[in-house]
């Protein structure tokens, strides 16, 4: 009886079916305030907290996703805080980042042109390009005139090379869905790109993408000497 109940317990530990996972870092980034924070918490518990509290250096979120049958996607959101732009206390939050989301308020013309900047610290500390989705925070306050016109928008992103612009509001909801669907894309695409560019090279971990795969598999793996994929 004892031993029926540990059988029990032990297949709740070990479900039958274990999905490998791919890890992808991605930094939040952007001046201070203008609502990384703020987006992070409305995507993750859909509310709406206002009140200003300063990140002190990082947090993170892990957001699982659909990869293939038998993979998930792990995103894990790195909330950096802005009031150390610039300085090495935000650079060693950039390790192993595979792209980055840059806010800025769409109220504020200092805040989109300093983006560029953060994208370009994220490129400098990491030595390669790093893929990034251009946000505009705060659409609900354009009633009282955007900084940018769409167009000067679009022709900002194509300068500087960020994958792609969207508006959204932290405060009313607008497009936050579609703002975690478009980083799901690019780190899709990421991942593709680094995969492809390492064949052969077990090194993913320096481009962002950690890869696990569940211990039953492992444990066939080294019984045949053979591993499936990386472990970093
Ligand atoms: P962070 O420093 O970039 O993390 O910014 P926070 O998320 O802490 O937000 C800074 C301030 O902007 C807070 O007072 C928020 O209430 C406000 N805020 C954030 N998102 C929005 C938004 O979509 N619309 C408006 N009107 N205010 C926002
Ligand atoms: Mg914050």
């Amino acid at each position: 009886m004892k031993r029926l109940q540990q059988q029990k317990q032990q297949r709740q530990q070990f479900p039958a079916v274990v999905k490998s996972r791919r890890v992808a870092k991605v930094l939040v980034v952007g001046d201070s305030g203008v609502g990384k924070t703020s987006i992070i918490k409305r995507y993750s518990s859909r509310v709406w907290s206002p009140g200003y509290r300063s990140t002190i250096g990082a947090d993170c979120l892990n957001l699982t996703f659909h990869y293939t049958d038998d993979t998930d996607l792990v995103i894990q959101l790195w909330d950096v805080g802005g009031q150390e732009r610039f300085k090495t206390l935000t650079r060693q939050f950039y390790r192993h980042a595979l792209a980055a989301i840059v806010v800025y308020d769409v109220s504020n013309l200092e805040s989109l042109n300093d983006t560029h900047e953060w994208k370009r610290e994220i490129e400098e500390s990491l030595k390669r390009p790093s893929p990034a989705l251009l946000v505009g925070n705060k659409a609900d306050l354009l009633q009282n005139g955007s900084c940018a016109t769409v167009s000067e928008t679009m022709r900002f992103c194509e300068a500087h090379d960020f994958c792609s612009a969207l508006q959204v509001s932290a405060r009313d909801g607008t497009n936050i869905d579609r703002c975690m669907d478009e980083v799901v894309s690019m780190c899709k695409r990421q991942i593709e790109v680094v995969r492809m560019g390492n064949a052969g090279s077990p090194d993913t971990r320096s481009h962002g993408l950690i890869e696990f795969v569940p211990y039953q598999q492992l444990e066939e793996a080294r019984r045949k000497k053979k591993f499936p994929c990386t472990i970093l």
